[in-house]
């Protein structure tokens, strides 16, 4: 279990992500149920670092795969997918409940107390979701639908942070 398991976090890693990415995919081809998958990098993570040191950092990436926990059902896969970056793989949800359960964890990570050495470390997270059903290659592999995730991620960082966009544009509330 610990190739599969990253140490710092205890939450499952890319090498155990990547082949059940590809298994979700093949059942939600089959029975054709929606499959998304939501990319989260933690904002100004290089600025904790260098305020809170390294090791300030490893507990807000503990804290942050908790509230991670917290906030998804037993069904959804999640994963430390490197670094700062999580992933978050939904089944057979709609649009709707993942952008109601992404904000939930953004606005979660906002108003959470990260209490390192008797300092709050105020620390947002920006995320950029993506749907099987909006790719066209067939059959679907999840490269193409990490990078859509990613170019998304990407535009929510440039509107700014501590937001997510989807297919309906951004949402920051
Ligand atoms: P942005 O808002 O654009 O994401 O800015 P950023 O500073 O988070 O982005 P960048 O990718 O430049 O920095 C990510 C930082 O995350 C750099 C690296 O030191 C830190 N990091 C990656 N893995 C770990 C880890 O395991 N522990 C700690 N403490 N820091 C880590
Ligand atoms: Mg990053
Ligand atoms: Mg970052």
């Amino acid at each position: 279990s610990q190739s599969i398991s990253d140490p710092l976090t205890s939450l499952h890693n890319r090498r155990y992500l990547m082949p059940r990415l590809n298994e979700m995919l093949s059942r939600s081809t089959r029975y054709g149920e929606r499959f998304t998958l939501a990319m989260f990098d933690l904002d100004r993570f290089k600025h904790i670092n260098d305020s809170i040191g390294h090791l300030g950092g490893d507990f807000c990436l503990r804290e942050f795969a908790n509230i991670l926990l917290e906030q998804t059902r037993d069904a959804d896969v999640v994963a430390r997918f490197g670094g700062e970056e999580f992933v978050v793989a939904f089944s057979d949800v709609s649009q709707a409940d993942v952008r109601r359960t992404v904000n939930r964890i953004i606005l979660s990570v906002r108003d959470h107390d990260f209490v390192f050495e008797g300092c709050v470390v105020p620390l947002t997270v920006s995320v950029g979701v993506a749907a099987m059903g909006e790719l066209s290659s067939i059959p679907a592999t999840p490269d193409p639908l990490i990078r859509l995730a990613d170019d998304r991620l990407y535009e929510a960082k440039q509107a700014g942070r501590d937001c997510l966009v989807d297919a309906s544009g951004m949402l920051r509330i």
